[in-house]
């Protein structure tokens, strides 16, 4: 049977999947690149301020995420969050008619990947550069401390496509293929403090038609304080202008800002750069597994290219990993 795993990937797509393997009775090593887990699910601490530049809200449908939020919920590590909603169209402010119930981690966005990562090995500032087929087992390599000392019965890939992509080219045709046909897109962020801005009766907007297509105000998320805004650029915009200079992504958000009505006087300004934001196949196969070669993909871009996604990606690839133990010997 399948004793020892490896995930690639500590975003809420790895982690779900590590802990259902693990609640299998394997062995699990998750191997993550930064220093803390949570991928796109994250926020940003500073010293007198903080903000969610990732995903902004997540939303449960399938029965299985519901009682996972649930689970949340009751630690304490996600909340409701009912912001009072505009739609900025044509430059007319309409409120929004949404009736989704939307749900925030709590206090911050990666409190649930924190979460999930309790009673499980994760290896931070790890970055997987390649693997290697040794006697049925994978051999993988990071850029930082060179071969890992263990061999893994079978590896979970849990990274956005284009990453999935360049470690799968001389792996398996047909993984690399299915990861080469996701088209992700940027986003730029910008995360501000606008000291002379007035409050405004919303908490939340989604702008159509402009270069931005999001603007939130943090401290209507419970459990937050503090008056910064996080402004996300539109996929279409952010993708072509993705190589621009943060002093240059800025200006072009805060002009537009301007324009939406913001004071963006003495503004004070924190850019980040999404290079694979958003996105996911055509046609979602909610994760994908290849008993023969012992690998799997999981993530938000099989599954439709959300949290909610992402994690029922993960947990898929998980039972059928369980499930297959035999074929994938
Ligand atoms: P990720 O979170 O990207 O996790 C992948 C992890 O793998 C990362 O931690 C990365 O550091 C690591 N990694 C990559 N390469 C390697 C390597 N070679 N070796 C080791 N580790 C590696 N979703 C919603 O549902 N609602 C929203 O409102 C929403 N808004 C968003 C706004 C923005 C600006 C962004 C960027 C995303 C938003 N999303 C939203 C999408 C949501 O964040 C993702 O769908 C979800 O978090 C993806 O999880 P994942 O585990 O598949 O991938």
């Amino acid at each position: 049977a399948i004793k020892k795993v490896a995930v690639i990937g500590a975003g809420i797509a790895g982690l779900s999947c590590a802990r259902e393997l693990q609640s299998f009775g394997m062995l699990v090593d998750v191997f993550e690149k930064s220093r803390g887990p949570s991928g796109r699910m994250s926020t940003r601490r500073m010293q007198d301020w903080s903000a969610d530049h990732g995903a902004q809200y997540f939303t449960a449908r399938d029965p299985r995420f519901i009682k996972e939020v649930q689970r949340w919920r009751q630690a304490g590590i996600a909340d409701i969050w009912t912001p009072k909603l505009k739609v900025y169209e044509s430059n007319v402010w309409c409120d929004s008619s949404s009736q989704e119930t939307r749900y925030v981690g709590t206090p911050n966005m990666n409190s649930p990947g924190k979460y999930l990562t309790e009673d499980l090995s994760v290896k931070y500032e790890r970055t997987i550069t390649g693997l290697e087929s040794r006697d049925g087992q994978w051999a993988i390599h990071c850029s930082e401390s060179g071969a890992v000392a263990t061999l893994y019965d079978c590896v979970v890939f849990a990274i956005p496509a284009p990453q999935a992509s360049a470690l799968l080219k001389n792996l398996d045709a047909r993984a690399s293929s299915i990861s080469n046909s996701a088209q992700m897109k940027a986003c730029w962020t910008m995360m501000a403090h606008l000291p002379h801005q007035l409050a405004t009766d919303f908490d939340a907007a989604f702008i159509n038609q402009e270069i931005i297509n999001w603007i939130c105000q943090n401290g209507s998320k419970p459990m937050r304080q503090g008056t910064m805004w996080t402004i996300n650029g539109s996929p279409a915009w952010s993708q072509e202008n993705v190589e621009l200079s943060k002093d240059d992504a800025q200006d072009q958000m805060m002009e537009c800002l301007t324009r939406l009505g913001f004071n963006c006087q003495d503004a004070e300004i924190s850019m980040h750069r999404w290079r694979y934001a958003s996105g996911s196949l055509e046609n979602s196969i909610d994760f994908l597994s290849l008993p023969d070669i012992r690998l799997g993909l999981c993530g938000d871009w099989l599954n439709g290219g959300r949290v909610e996604g992402a994690w029922l990606s993960g947990l898929g690839l998980a039972v059928d990993i369980h499930q297959s133990t035999k074929q994938y010997l």
